[in-house]
């Protein structure tokens, strides 16, 4: 149960964000009081921050089986991708090819987008009606070293993950550069980077129980790619900006119990996922699941001539938390372009919701959401 303004909620949007676990929030009060030094500079007092940064880079390195100075952090998964993106595009005046996909969170697409005028090409390779990359469509493009592939690692609606290591693998034997946007995945799914052979990997901290506003980009040493932020020479003359050491310091605790717990943490997602999908089941309404290979407690439920839209609010009212998986954001409510690029039918399409559960889930959230779906579209059909 989570509480806001003394109002208690049943919070199952933990895709869109979770809940700061208590580990990340006790390592990073000191470093938000007293231990306030700017970790560049050379005297003592310095010197707890600086030691903390370098900790923090050790520990995410060795989560994703990475190197320290292979970490750079970020402000988050948007400013992550937008890095790996422009950065590659923009190394050095020579035109390059971005083969992207369908269902893209709009930080790669827009960012592709912005590239393709200053003039460089972009491709969007198609998904099945699972949302799973057709990995061939890359044996059909004409690739090379100029050419950056950027596919995402697990889908933010429907939660399919994608044959990473199997694309990469395709994009590496014709000399391109690989990125993917893994902030879905990133402490819900074990992600070793060299076993992946990505070049770069995007992650965000509060999707995983850490602080929002910071993240990190795994940039595999000896990739093509230019700095993003201009200014001083932080995060290895990279990134400038005076470091958050705050937020580094919960990033990584967050991880590091994220990492820990993950397999005891999926198991206990699948028996919710399980509880919950035999209560939809029997209350014999017409659903269906989307996507394919999941992520762990992530369920996009499209319900036959149902509004998204109007059972998201009737559940708003009950003090439940689920996003609609029909519009794009709180105002649009037009068929999200994931949606349409797995060739859902309208009259599903129009009914979805993405119920996403979390570390702080339990069996009483998902009986109440249940219950709460079962009694809107029952008064409404
Ligand atoms: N990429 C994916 C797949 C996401 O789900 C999100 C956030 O929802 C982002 C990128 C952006 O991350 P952030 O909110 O940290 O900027």
């Amino acid at each position: 149960m989570s509480v806001s303004g003394g109002i208690p909620y049943t919070y199952a949007d933990n895709a869109a964000t979770t809940k700061l676990s208590s580990a990340a929030f006790q390592n990073m009060l000191p470093f938000l009081a007293e231990e306030y030094g700017n970790p560049s500079q050379p005297y003592a007092f310095a010197r707890p921050a600086k030691h903390a940064v370098r900790l923090a880079r050790e520990v995410v390195a060795q989560c994703i089986n990475a190197k320290p100075d292979e970490i750079y952090f970020t402000s988050g998964g948007t400013e992550s991708d937008n890095w790996a993106i422009k950065g590659f595009a923009l190394q050095d005046g020579v035109q390059k090819q971005l083969v992207t996909s369908t269902i893209e969170h709009h930080a790669v697409l827009n960012s592709c987008d912005s590239m393709a005028v200053v003039g460089h090409r972009v491709n969007r390779l198609p998904v099945d009606t699972n949302g799973v990359i057709d990995a061939s469509g890359i044996e059909r493009m004409e690739l090379g070293r100029n050419t950056l592939v950027s596919l995402m690692y697990a889908n933010n609606e429907i939660g399919t993950i994608q044959p990473i290591q199997e694309i990469c693998e395709r994009v590496h034997r014709h000399g391109s550069c690989f990125h993917t946007d893994a902030v879905q995945a990133v402490g819900h799914v074990p992600i070793d980077v060299q076993e992946l052979g990505v070049d770069m990997l995007s992650a965000s901290a509060h999707k995983f129980n850490g602080p929002r506003g910071i993240g990190f980009l795994y940039i595999k040493a000896g990739t093509r790619v230019c700095s993003y932020a201009s200014g001083g020479s932080q995060e290895m003359g990279l990134r400038a900006g005076t470091e958050n050491t705050a937020a580094i310091v919960g990033l990584a605790a967050a991880l590091k119990e994220s990492c820990e717990r993950m397999q005891a943490t999926d198991e206990r997602l699948h028996g919710l996922e399980t509880r919950f999908i035999s209560q939809l089941n029997a209350s014999g309404l017409d659903y269906r699941r989307n996507g394919a290979n999941q992520l762990p407690g992530l369920l996009s439920l499209s319900f036959r001539n149902a509004s998204g839209e109007m059972l998201l609010h009737r559940l708003d009212l009950m003090h439940i938390c689920v996003s609609t998986g029909s519009a794009c954001d709180g105002s649009n409510t037009q068929v999200s372009h994931v949606l349409k690029a797995i060739d859902l039918d309208d009259e599903y399409a129009q009914g979805t919701i993405r119920v996403s559960l979390g570390r702080y889930s339990t069996v009483d959230d998902v009986d109440r959401i249940a219950a709460g779906i079962i009694k809107v579209l029952t008064m409404h059909t």
